[in-house]
């Protein structure tokens, strides 16, 4: 097929007006003005998005798909009464089924916002992969892309249904990389966090990422207390730590990186390990802000993520990209940090990068994972400017279009395989069984 739109934005600032991708097997072939495609392949169906600008699909780099399903609880807690008293609780009525329906609500969120590819990061095991065929499953009926993070945890403070032995974890993933046969899912291992994965978990997690040429990403440096609690218990800060682990390499996707030091950084850097940078979450269980000045000064590969529905609460990178900016610059008093190419390319080919996927970029040999942001809307009417229009103005209201390797998942707004209605009566029969009367909850 031949996929055009008014305007072409890639992920490197280029702007060309009617261009057209050409598109086989979900993969892009070619891309050219329209006119051209057009003249050498008459017989190709041709698909026109009109007044839309393309852009390439906006990939998550962390999530928790289940947590939807606890949005609005505690959302004015601190980050440990919110662990204590709304997410470890949950895992006392959370069925497979509820997971499965936290995961639909989150990826339809997340289609609808223009994010075609999410990193998810799953750690409710129950020690077997039924669960994590649900979250799988989510992903597979409504079209998104995934990169599905399988949880090590192994600290003894959770409930019981997160615990696993390493070496129980990793024959799962192997299971679960031995059942998934689809372009468009990745199964990678999730040491949960410094605190929560034991040496061998990070260890073991780092060696299969390596023998598997894929990345293995993990929690770190979130909140000020991981760190002071490493410390403690090994005097090392958390880069050396993992490099006296052998796992800060380039198979290292470190999730937050809140607090980490000068020398952390360099190490990351020296060693060639990547950051997920959640500046919403972060901001809204205060923790605190990341170094982005700092990450990107070292040329750290650096993508973002929202972190799950209920701690942030908003499903959107649309957002997430304006916030990194926006917070480095309240943090530093300087309105001229970051800036809107470094924060689209960090939503797009960085994070492509990042998870080493073939992802982010409107070229050929890129999967077609395209979005259409409608140029009609009022964020972007006109604008003299529309790279900067995209990161700071536009929301997900601007999402006309969204396919995901050449299948359209968004149409004209809406998500084309969701059933609202059956996902209303799911979230209503799970907080039901939650004991939360009409979804009103009381802390
Ligand atoms: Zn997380």
């Amino acid at each position: 097929v031949i996929l055009t739109g008014e305007r072409l934005l890639d992920s490197d600032g280029t702007l060309v007006t009617r261009h057209a991708l050409r598109i086989d097997d979900g993969v892009i072939r070619e891309v050219a003005p329209y006119a051209e495609l057009r003249a050498r392949y008459p017989a190709e169906p041709v698909l026109d998005w009109g007044e839309v600008v393309l852009v390439p699909g906006l990939v998550n780099g962390h999530a928790h798909s289940f947590q939807s399903l606890l949005r609005g609880f505690g959302d004015d807690l601190d980050f440990f009464a919110w662990r204590d008293r709304v997410l470890y609780p949950s895992a006392a009525w959370l069925t497979p089924e509820d997971m499965e329906t936290g995961a639909l609500w989150a990826f339809a969120e997340m289609l609808r916002a223009g994010i075609t590819t999410v990193a998810e990061f799953f750690y409710i095991h129950d020690e077997g992969n039924e669960n994590s065929l649900r979250i799988i499953g989510a992903a597979r009926r409504l079209g998104i892309r995934m990169l599905f993070g399988r949880a090590l945890y192994t600290g003894n403070r959770a409930p019981r249904r997160y615990r696993e032995d390493p070496k129980d974890a990793l024959a799962r993933l192997d299971g679960l990389v031995r059942s998934t046969h689809d372009t468009r899912i990745v199964v990678a291992p999730a040491p949960h966090s410094l605190h929560a994965a034991s040496e061998e978990a990070i260890a073991s997690a780092a060696e299969w990422a390596r023998a598997h040429g894929t990345v293995y990403t993990m929690h770190v440096a979130e909140g000020r207390y991981e760190v002071e609690e490493l410390a403690a218990r090994t005097g090392l800060a958390p880069a050396a730590y993992l490099e006296a682990l052998g796992a800060l390499g380039p198979e290292a996707v470190l999730v937050h990186g809140v607090h980490l030091s000068t020398a952390d950084l360099d190490r990351i850097a020296v060693r060639g390990a990547k950051i997920v940078h959640n500046p919403g979450a972060n901001a809204f269980l205060g923790d605190g802000i990341a170094p982005l000045r700092a990450l990107l000064a070292r040329n750290i590969p650096t993508c973002l993520g929202t972190d799950g529905g209920c701690t942030n609460n908003r499903l959107s990178l649309l957002d997430e990209m304006r916030l990194a900016v926006l917070l480095q610059r309240a943090l530093h008093e300087d309105g001229s940090l970051v800036g809107a190419p470094t924060a689209f390319e960090m939503a797009t080919a960085t994070a492509g990068e990042v998870f080493g996927l073939p992802v982010g970029r409107l070229r050929a040999g890129y999967r077609a994972d395209v979005v259409g942001l409608a140029l009609d809307d009022l964020s972007l009417l006109a604008s003299p400017n529309l790279l900067s229009s995209v990161v700071y103005a536009a929301g997900a209201s601007a999402v006309r279009h969204v396919m995901v390797e050449g299948e359209a998942v968004v149409a004209d707004r809406r998500v084309v395989h969701l059933d609202v209605d059956e996902l209303r009566e799911r979230i209503r029969s799970a907080l039901a069984r939650a004991g939360v009367p009409n979804g009103q909850m009381a802390l």
